[in-house]
């Protein structure tokens, strides 16, 4: 069997991977010519904005980003970049993902929440019906907009409403620092963790161990987006070892954003040494030109790992999951399979 077949076969799960992230260039390009909205490059046709996804700084990717989620406007466009993102991860053999989406953003522009949660509705059901994956979502604030912070959790609860026990979580995105107030974030979090959303921030990615604490203290973290930084403070370590959190570690994106020259040199090993629980993510796929099978790929060349850690990291993502139990019970009879 080859590697690509070995790692298609496995029943995986995709913990960390963003909706608006995750439009494939050429879906972006029909969606923006389907709502008359300009894309970076894309003056150049398919091949131009293609070059738009090979960017040079953080400050071309939020570009890129804010362009690409400024094509989701009507429910058929929601609709279908989730489908296509069930699609690719049917063909990557995953089974179930927690896909966050920013909901605020969208709001922000004038896209009313019926239109949103239709969307994401309509997209789920197909995305069973056709490609039998299960997509439960992950709505996250952006950390420079605490204010926006309740009204994502009322979103949540909206759409959690309309498609009972489609939503995962919330999360905290955007860009980190220790400067942003958490307070208000923290206080909506309180009241989304009470409604049975698990808290499931970024943090540990663009600022270091004290994010992390806010994150596990102030929020109440089950998983952390990255975390890859709680390595600058050993007593963090172990409070992260202790309380089973688990980390959603996406090397691709960290070296893209510049946190770590190579896959080789990412502390990804020290994180697994250290005793912590690991899952992969791709985070914003193409735009990170990478996806779910390509990061496992990435991580065995770079160190080594055999067909057995594999599936131990393969396994925390499953167990580590908000997947409902029979999926996760079969999930894993089927990674223990012989053969
Ligand atoms: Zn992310």
């Amino acid at each position: 069997m080859s590697r690509t077949a070995f790692l298609t076969a496995l029943p995986k799960v995709e913990l960390h991977v963003h909706l608006e992230g995750s439009i494939a260039p050429d879906v972006a390009l029909k969606l923006a010519r389907r709502n008359g909205v300009r894309l970076p490059g894309a003056d150049g046709g398919p091949q131009g904005l293609r070059a738009a996804y090979v960017f040079r700084s953080f400050r071309d990717f939020l570009r890129l980003y804010i362009g690409v989620s400024r094509c989701l406007v009507t429910v058929q466009d929601i609709r279908d970049v989730v489908v296509d993102l069930a699609r690719r991860h049917a063909a990557a053999g995953v089974r179930y993902a927690e896909v966050t989406f920013t909901p605020l953003t969208h709001r922000a522009r004038g896209i009313t929440a019926d239109v949103l949660w239709a969307g994401l509705a309509t997209g789920r059901a197909e995305a069973l019906r056709q490609y039998g994956v299960v997509h439960r979502w992950v709505f996250d604030v952006v950390r420079s907009m605490p204010h926006q912070a309740e009204a994502t959790v009322d979103f949540a609860l909206g759409m959690d409403a309309r498609d009972e026990g489609s939503v995962a979580g919330l999360g905290v995105g955007g860009p980190e620092a220790d400067h942003y107030p958490m307070e208000a974030i923290a206080r909506a979090f309180e009241r989304g963790r009470a409604a049975g959303f698990a808290s499931l921030p970024h943090a540990g990615e663009g600022a270091g161990a004290a994010s992390i604490w806010t994150a596990v203290r102030s929020l109440g973290a089950s998983r952390l987006g990255h975390g890859v930084r709680c390595l600058e403070d050993p007593t963090l370590v172990d409070t992260l070892r202790e309380r089973a959190i688990t980390l959603e570690v996406c090397p691709s994106s960290n070296v893209v954003l510049g946190l770590f020259p190579t896959i080789a040199a990412h502390p990804l090993p020290d994180l697994l040494a250290a005793g912590l629980r690991v899952t992969l993510g791709s985070d914003d796929p193409p735009m990170f030109g990478t996806d779910l099978l390509t990061e496992y790929e990435r991580c065995i060349d770079a160190f080594g790992w055999s067909d057995d850690v594999v599936r131990s990291i393969v396994r925390t993502g499953i167990e580590d999951s908000f997947a409902p139990q029979p999926l996760k019970a079969e999930m894993l009879r089927d990674l223990d399979a012989p053969g």
